[in-house]
């Protein structure tokens, strides 16, 4: 893959920062629209995926990387879909990893299902990530089977594995479903500090058309929390991440738990980040229909103006933040994309 220089005329080096005086430095960049499970929260069980021939190629988003990392980005996650099952996803891995060489990126870093992991899990350290998130709903082979519509939990446990061995830090995401997970959450919690990883709990989110409503699904996480404060020690953590998870510290554990609640309390002050499609959309909220085309801008012109120009105008439209509903009167999406368009 040939790289990209990054040029410092003003333009093209100036920080993001939008209305609200937010600069951003995160980037989440999902690689596939695809994913080799259909989680049943996240997709139809009927999606209809984009065209390959509509897909930036590895080289176009490897640009448009470069080009906000120019701009102040400091951290890139890839995701998806699932980042993994893109073809040659490694060489993407590869050339953004000469960012993390010349100090310019702090941090790239991957959310993953893990099918794949066992795979890939080396090179990815090898390429200069050192954590992942995991994305996993439940231990109970059978549930995970039902959550993902197929999926193989040994595939997924190998996985990790995998990533740990390699010496790659994990942290697992679950999103908490009502009836489905909610009573499993202890057992959770302790296998994954019982390997020192952390774990981080999600609510979910109404995006996109599920085929079902999300009040069978939602649980919030106060209650949740208020449960788990009967049987552990929970001890508030500092907010240093500046990212939407609020920490605490499991005294019986000694482990680290996340909440990320976009239902019940936001979190937007602080938002730091935009994320890109494998389309080259970007999105400037998770929670709001904003959309800005870069691949008209990027295919234009071979230097980067126009781009960093489509840049400052999306970033000048971010919103102040997200409103998403769960209620009976409001068990529609929210937002109409999926998450598997954005990525987690
Ligand atoms: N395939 C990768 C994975 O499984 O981590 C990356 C993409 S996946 C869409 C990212 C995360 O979004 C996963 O943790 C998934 O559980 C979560 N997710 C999907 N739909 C969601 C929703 N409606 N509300 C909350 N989280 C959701």
């Amino acid at each position: 893959m040939t790289g990209i220089s990054l040029s410092h005329a003003p333009s093209l080096s100036r920080p993001m920062t939008d209305p609200f005086g937010r600069t951003i430095s995160y980037l989440r960049l999902s690689v596939t629209d695809r994913c080799d499970l259909r989680c049943f929260y996240c997709m139809a069980e009927d999606m209809t995926f984009l065209p390959k021939a509509d897909l930036l190629s590895l080289e176009e988003l490897d640009r448009l990387c470069s080009t906000f990392i120019a701009r102040g980005v400091r951290k890139l996650r890839l995701t998806g879909g699932e980042p993994l099952v893109r073809r040659n996803v490694m060489s993407l891995v590869r050339s953004l990893s000469r960012h993390l060489e010349t100090g310019a990126l702090r941090e790239l870093t991957m959310t993953t299902n893990a099918t794949q992991l066992a795979r890939f899990a080396a090179e990815l350290r090898d390429c200069g990530i050192r954590r992942i998130n995991v994305s996993l709903d439940t231990l109970d082979p059978q549930k995970f089977r039902a959550i993902t519509r197929w999926g193989d939990l040994d595939k997924v446990l190998a996985g990790i594995e995998a990533a740990r061995a390699a010496g790659l830090a994990v942290k697992i995401n679950t999103v908490a479903l009502k009836n489905l997970n909610e009573e499993e959450v202890p057992s959770l919690i302790d296998w994954a500090h019982g390997k020192g990883m952390a774990l981080t709990l999600i609510e979910v989110m109404p995006m996109g058309e599920i085929g079902e409503g999300r009040i069978d699904q939602y649980v919030p996480l106060s209650l949740l929390r208020a449960r788990l404060a009967k049987h552990y020690t929970l001890t508030d953590l500092p907010d240093d991440t500046g990212g939407p998870a609020r920490y605490v510290h499991v005294g019986e554990t000694g482990g680290k738990l996340g909440f990320i609640t976009p239902m019940t309390h936001n979190f937007c002050e602080s938002c730091n980040r935009v994320r890109i499609t494998c389309t080259g959309t970007l999105h400037t909220c998770l929670g709001q229909e904003d959309a800005s085309d870069l691949r008209r801008p990027l295919r234009a012109s071979p230097d980067d103006e126009l781009l960093s120009a489509a840049i400052d105008r999306a970033i000048g439209l971010k919103p102040k933040g997200h409103d998403f509903i769960i209620d009976r009167r409001h068990n529609r999406p929210s937002v109409s994309r999926h998450m598997s368009v954005t990525g987690g």
